[in-house]
């Protein structure tokens, strides 16, 4: 494009940017934006000719005359425009594509001080706000808009939006084809806001003074939960003083539960186990779903009735969570068993103008809860851009979900206002917590994929349906990954409890699932399981050492040096496992309280100490570890029976009599002196995981873990 062409779209650009250029005149006269392009076009020829001086003095005279500082190298697309220019500076390697607007305090700035190229490229179409700096060699993508006196120091997609010090980017435009022809959104993506973080800072400080004052007063701290729907740490204070309602989603019994379910199952056990431990009343509500399209379909594959499906599988269920340790809830209601409540809430929402009937499924209207989204934080306008294609044509909206859906040809179905069908899968869980709580309850949990759309949905339906707030702290837990992947069932990266309590104890695996804070992501991986276990070992090891020196300790004094420091541990180690699950349960924390007690106690131990007082001290060890175990129920077994169980998941080809017996034979053979044979049965024992402990009143004999 020659110059003169430029020079007419830069002149266009001014007229279709500035609403009050009228007069082609008075741009010509009096428009520095437009005198400050104009010497740079010329400038730019020059510099480009190689004229040496002259374009770096006519590019300064142009600043006096403009305010403007365009360095003669810079390369500048047709149609550039400069509304209030003062200030503007533009790097000479800056690079800017067609059609680009920026305001006055603009700076195209370089960074670094190779040579080469420093400064930044525009693409095309870009608007960059009063006050921005854009630094270094990076690129700015076409369309992108810069906000004023944002920074912008990494590269920004197409159509990017960016804001803030330093620059992000919040939003996207993004262009979907709906059946209404295309649409264009706006996706957020959330970023830190400094007034915002000013909040925060206000917040966690009061939290601290409550803190204090807490103490002042003699009352213990408070349990600190994080509300999904506030997004933030909250004190828990139940609707009703003393009391806890609490609803978690439970399974769909269709298949084996996989180690999602277990971690799930076995949070929500540890959280209602630790508000009993704290003294609360807890009704516990789980549930099951034993109506869906998955279990009809399995009954379909079986070739049984669905409700076979849904029994046997409810049972495999209980089976592999009794075994990890996760206690019954209160109650454990059933999705079918709930039919008339579902109809009435249904109705209800209909009556009220919130859902509506077609052909015999009835659809809650998204649209009409005007709060909608505010539990997962997403806009609708934004979920209507994702929304599929393909949507149900009778829906008055992509996002209306099913309530109640007529029955197909040979499904099971109730009889229902709207004719014969089932319940949606998000209506059973208002109308069980409903039932089973109340209208407005304490706590609701579940994994994090049920924020949305499940837990979303149950939210507007219940409050549509109630007028009342449904839930007051909503608790999610976070997922399992497995290869840094999210694992799960359609991913087919899963595992079934059952496969993984093959290789291991289920309180290796409650373990491992309570090391990682809840709402943190944990990487499943063998080896990680297998640290668990050698932790796990530890604990028993230590148990079985205070045990033997509880039953050989005498009276006779001997302090050890380590039982001043034992003793500080253990005045600490109540308020400390209560501090860290006070903490939004910080499980991991807690263990890590626990682990320090058993160091600490082996150390003591280590210096072989006897008398009233290492007795006391080791007693009182004891009973601090089985009391914080109990919370967490891990940790009640016998030693005994932890070496069994590692027999049994290590399939150890021994039974006990032959170990008796092997040591037996060791024991004759070094009678006999004969070390060699003494050794060699040793070895082979050590070989199938069997490690021999020479004590004073005999051999000991345990289960390797490192095998
Ligand atoms: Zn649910």
């Amino acid at each position: 494009m020659g110059v003169w062409s430029m020079i007419k779209r830069d002149y266009g650009a001014v007229f279709r940017n500035d609403p009050a250029a009228r007069n082609g005149l008075e741009v010509v006269l009096a428009y520095p934006g437009f005198h400050a392009i104009l010497f740079h076009r010329i400038n730019h020829v020059l510099w480009d000719l190689r004229v040496p001086v002259i374009p770096r003095l006519l590019s300064h005279l142009a600043r006096f005359l403009t305010g403007i500082e365009i360095h003669p190298a810079a390369k500048i697309g047709p149609g550039f425009f400069i509304d209030h220019g003062m200030g503007v500076v533009i790097g000479e390697t800056s690079d800017v594509g067609e059609d680009c607007l920026l305001y006055q305090g603009v700076t195209l700035g370089g960074t670094g001080k190779e040579k080469g190229k420093r400064h930044p490229t525009l693409g095309n179409h870009v608007i960059v706000g009063t006050g921005a700096k854009i630094l270094g060699a990076i690129t700015i993508g076409d369309h992108a808009k810069i906000g004023a006196n944002a920074v912008v120091l990494d590269p920004v997609p197409d159509y990017a939006i960016v804001v803030g010090v330093p620059g992000k980017v919040i939003k996207k435009k993004i262009l979907r084809m709906m059946e209404e022809g295309p649409v264009e959104s706006l996706a957020r993506v959330y970023m830190p806001d400094p007034v915002e973080e000013k909040f925060r800072e206000f917040d966690r400080s009061i939290v601290e003074l409550e803190k204090k004052i807490a103490r002042l007063e003699g009352r213990g701290g408070a349990v600190r939960v994080y509300n999904t729907l506030s997004a933030k740490k909250e004190e828990l204070i139940p609707l009703t003083p003393g009391k806890i309602g609490m609803y978690a989603c439970g399974v769909t019994v269709y298949d084996l539960s996989h180690i999602g379910h277990a971690r799930s199952a076995i949070v929500f056990d540890v959280i209602r186990r630790y508000l009993e431990f704290r003294g609360l009343a807890v009704k516990y509500i789980r549930n099951f779903t034993d109506i869906d399209d998955k279990i009809i379909n399995r009954a379909k594959q079986e070739g049984i009735a669905w409700d076979t499906v849904a029994k046997n599988y409810t049972e495999e269920y209980y089976r592999d969570m009794d075994r990890l340790g996760v206690g019954r809830a209160d109650v454990e209601p059933k999705a079918t068993d709930h039919i008339p409540e579902i109809i009435a809430i249904v109705k209800g929402l209909v009556d009220k103008g919130y859902a509506y009937g077609i052909d015999g499924d009835v659809y809650f209207e998204v649209k009409k809860f005007g709060d909608y989204g505010k539990l997962s934080k997403r806009d609708i306008e934004e979920m209507l851009a994702g929304a599929r294609v393909e949507v149900d044509q009778r829906k008055r909206s992509p996002m209306d979900f099913a309530l109640w859906k007529a029955s197909k040809e040979g499904e099971p179905s109730w009889e229902s206002p709207w004719g014969p069908g089932r319940p949606g899968w998000h209506i059973e869980c208002t109308a069980m917590s409903i039932r089973h709580l109340a209208e407005s309850f304490d706590i609701h949990g579940g994994g994090a994929d049920l924020i949305f759309p499940h837990h979303e949905n149950e939210l507007a339906q219940s409050e549509a349906y109630t007028g009342k707030p449904f839930v007051k702290y909503w608790i999610h837990n976070g997922f399992i990954t497995i290869d840094k992947e999210k694992m799960s069932k359609s991913l087919g990266n899963f595992f079934t409890i059952r496969e993984i309590l093959e290789k291991f104890d289920p309180e290796v695996v409650r373990f491992f699932l309570l090391s990682t804070h809840y709402r943190s992501p944990i990487e499943f991986s063998d080896e990680s399981l297998r640290e668990a276990e050698a932790s796990i070992d530890r604990y028993y090891t230590t148990i079985t050492r205070i045990a033997d020196f509880l039953t050989s300790v005498t009276d006779k004094p001997k302090p050890s040096p380590e039982e001043k420091s034992l003793e500080g541990v253990l005045a600490a180690f109540m308020d400390k496992f209560r501090e860290a699950m006070d903490d939004d349960f910080n499980t991991a924390l807690a263990l890590g309280h626990i682990f320090e007690l058993i160091r600490e106690v082996n150390r003591f131990l280590d210096a072989k100490p006897s008398g009233p007082k290492a007795k006391e001290l080791l007693l009182r060890t004891k009973e601090l570890l089985s009391d914080s175990g109990r919370v967490l129920n891990i940790f009640n077994k016998r030693p005994e029976e932890w070496y069994d169980a590692l027999m049994e998941t290590k399939k150890i080809p021994y039974s006990k009599a032959d170990i008796k017996e092997k040591i037996q034979q060791r024991q004759d053979a070094r009678l006999r002196k004969d070390w060699a044979a003494a050794d060699a049965i040793r070895k082979e024992m050590e070989e199938q995981g069997i490690i021999l402990e020479d004590k004073k009143d005999g051999t000991a004999w345990k289960v390797s873990v490192s095998k």
